[in-house]
């Protein structure tokens, strides 16, 4: 494997101790709170979240091999205690296809669930412990409902898992060896995560949905992925594929190179490629129709899709779907489609030419990417970032039904025959 460390990785910030390193604002009434309130949207009008910076605030802590280098640029005070499993600093990787483009892969696979979301999780858990909260939940039977089980775990914290009616139960086992509690709903994905939602609220659980409305704090975490990529290319990459589901990840990794601009780290702004299982354009469709408001996004939205081996991704009314659009319109990106056939091949074709085995809701960063050079849109000497969003050791029980691995039978007599075969092949 091919790691990338910068020779001399960019200076982020200065070092510089600060305790208000950050304030947390309502992006719809622009009133600022106090850091220890502890609601999710705004208190005045309900309004969504986000957090602002100083300018002032140190930089990475080469001491910490995990995203939490980055903590100055954090939602969260300087002294409290974080609770990690190692989460970020994965690897970037030099993809070995040849090409005219320069390929990398930030492999999150890596990551101790096996997915980006445990960037989301340490610092929601972490968040959860600092207010003293005792018990945490969401719905999800995805890679945020493996994390925040696992994270929880590790804080000693509670943790509650709603999850739609016949979720596999390959996907179910880990979470159950975490510990959760598991709710299987009755009714709709909206219905569950609206009821989640409106649960937690009512009992003054700690939720973990990642999306901005009911967590803004892990909203912060996939920034972190920007910073990463920022420090081990040693520059700001013309082209970043992300997969889309919820639309988070690709909108915090767009947030990390604007605040890394704001802060006059680096003037260079990358274009970000959203990939989204074949017909699922509601985020599309917003960008063509300039939809900026939530309630018209959410006019748009279908109330289910067509089945597709792209199960992590496959959402209708993807819940930070217009902070997706905002980030595809501002870096002058675009939303390319991957088919499930597609998706297998980007699976092969990472396991088998690049090492990791990626779900196939991960492996579509590939497709992605071929897409950007099949359509010209990529040029000799740029270079393009794929992120590797989730394990394809967690969704196996998917692959099962499209792949047939090939066996060839030996015994004690024909065995040595078959290997020089294939030695010869
Ligand atoms: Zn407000």
């Amino acid at each position: 494997m091919d790691r990338i460390r910068a020779g001399s990785p960019p200076q982020l910030l200065t070092s510089r101790s600060a305790m208000e390193h950050y304030s947390l604002m309502c992006h719809l009434c622009g009133i600022s709170m106090d850091r220890n309130y502890g609601g999710m949207t705004c208190r005045e009008c309900g309004g969504s979240l986000y957090f602002v910076y100083q300018s002032n605030a140190f930089g990475p802590d080469r001491n910490q091999h995990s995203m939490w280098r980055y903590r100055s640029l954090l939602p969260f005070s300087q002294n409290a205690e974080v609770v990690s499993l190692g989460e970020g600093m994965t690897p970037l990787q030099k993809a070995r296809c040849p090409s005219s483009v320069g390929i990398y892969l930030k492999n999150e696979t890596t990551n101790p669930t096996g997915s980006q979301k445990d960037r989301a999780l340490s610092i929601g858990i972490s968040k959860a412990k600092e207010l003293g909260q005792k018990t945490v939940m969401l719905y999800s039977d995805g890679s945020t409902a493996l994390s925040s089980a696992a994270y929880a775990a590790r804080a000693g914290l509670k943790n509650i898992t709603v999850i739609p009616k016949g979720a596999p139960v390959s996907r179910l086992v880990p979470i159950a060896i975490y510990g959760s509690c598991i709710l299987e709903f009755d009714g709709t994905d909206a219905e569950a995560l609206e009821w989640a939602h409106a649960t937690s609220m009512e009992f003054g659980i700690f939720e973990t949905s990642t999306y901005r409305r009911a967590n803004p704090y892990e909203s912060e975490g996939p920034k972190t992925i920007g910073f990463e990529i920022f420090e081990q290319l040693g520059s700001v990459p013309d082209w970043i594929v992300v997969p889309v589901g919820g639309g988070g990840t690709l909108s915090g990794i767009w947030r990390a190179f604007r605040e890394l601009q704001r802060l006059g780290i680096t003037s260079d702004l990358p274009r970000i490629v959203g990939v989204l299982p074949q017909g699922y354009s509601v985020l599309e469709q917003a960008l063509i129709s300039g939809i900026r408001s939530e309630d018209e996004f959410r006019a748009l939205c279908l109330a289910s899709g067509p089945p597709t081996i792209q199960v992590k991704i496959s959402m209708t009314c993807p819940p930070d779907g217009l902070e997706t659009v905002s980030a595809i319109r501002e870096s002058n990106g675009v939303f390319v489609y991957a088919s499930d056939s597609a998706a297998l091949q980007a699976v092969k074709t990472l396991g088998k030419c690049e090492g990791i085995y990626a779900e196939p809701s991960a492996a579509v960063a590939w497709t992605g990417i071929e897409q950007l050079l099949r359509q010209g849109l990529a040029r000799d000497g740029e270079t393009v970032v794929g992120l590797v969003t989730g394990s394809g050791f967690r969704e196996t029980g998917v692959l099962l039904e499209s792949i047939e691995p090939a066996r060839i039978s030996v015994n004690r007599k024909t065995g040595a025959g078959t290997v020089q075969k294939i030695l010869d092949g």
